[in-house]
């Protein structure tokens, strides 16, 4: 089995990461650990943090900064994610955030932070034409749908558009990454951990680049 690791993914919304951390979740054999995710899963289950989550993610607005550290406290606390590593896709998405990381990780740190490079044309694209199952969260587009009426083809529940992937909340969200979650690429690269690799290339050479940066890394850390 291969070496754990330790991973962010940055990108702007549509660039790709969550493809990308399906497969390299199950390549470092670590947990995909998804902010968006939990907090559609907390909205669907009707929980109280899942209530007070929709009045931001509907609108495409970030949820406060003390929320989203907490729940990411609880999950890295878990045996898998103090264990091999993980990755983490949506968090941090303010500096706030990654310097909270920093110090939940103590005395560990990151191995690499990953940012997904790709065109906002070709994002307001791909998010235009992007479908999800509200039941599993597998994702589909427009021009790649589910073989059967718009029911998953996995568990069977209904194909639809993210309320935040219609075009105000997507503005809304392609500003807030501009402006609030652009700046951590200078912060990560003055950390000596950013690795930037071009998302417009076809899914599986992303993933490629991807590892390779990665087992690069680990390589050069094993011989120092
Ligand atoms: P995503 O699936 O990563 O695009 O996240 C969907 C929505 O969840 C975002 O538009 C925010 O409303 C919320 N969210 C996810 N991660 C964070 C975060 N790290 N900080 C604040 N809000 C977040």
């Amino acid at each position: 089995m291969s070496a754990g690791v330790r991973l962010v993914i940055l990108g702007k919304q549509g660039a790709g990461k969550g493809t990308q951390c399906v497969q390299l979740s199950r390549h470092y054999v670590v947990p995909h650990i998804s902010t968006g995710d939990m907090f559609r899963a907390a909205m669907k289950s009707g929980t109280q943090m899942g209530l007070l989550a929709r009045t931001f993610v509907d609108d495409g607005q970030l949820v406060p900064d003390e929320v989203v550290i907490g729940i990411i406290a609880e999950r890295l606390s878990d045996k898998d994610a103090r264990g091999r590593g993980f990755i983490l896709d949506g968090f941090p998405r303010t500096v706030h955030q990654a310097q909270a990381l920093s110090e939940l990780l103590l005395p560990g740190r990151l191995d690499i932070v990953i940012d997904l490079a790709v065109d906002t044309a070709l994002v307001l694209e791909r998010l235009a034409s992007r479908r999800v199952c509200s039941s599993c969260g597998h994702n589909y587009s427009v021009q790649k749908p589910p073989k059967f009426n718009w029911n998953c083809d996995h568990c069977g529940g209904e194909v639809v558009q993210r309320p935040d992937d219609k075009s105000e909340a997507i503005q809304t969200r392609l500003d807030l990454y501009e402006s609030q979650t652009s700046p951590l690429i200078e912060h990560y690269c003055n950390e000596g951990l950013l690795e930037t690799m071009d998302g417009a290339k076809p899914m599986d050479e992303v993933f490629t680049d991807i590892v390779n940066a990665i087992d690069a890394r680990q390589a050069a850390r094993s011989r120092s």
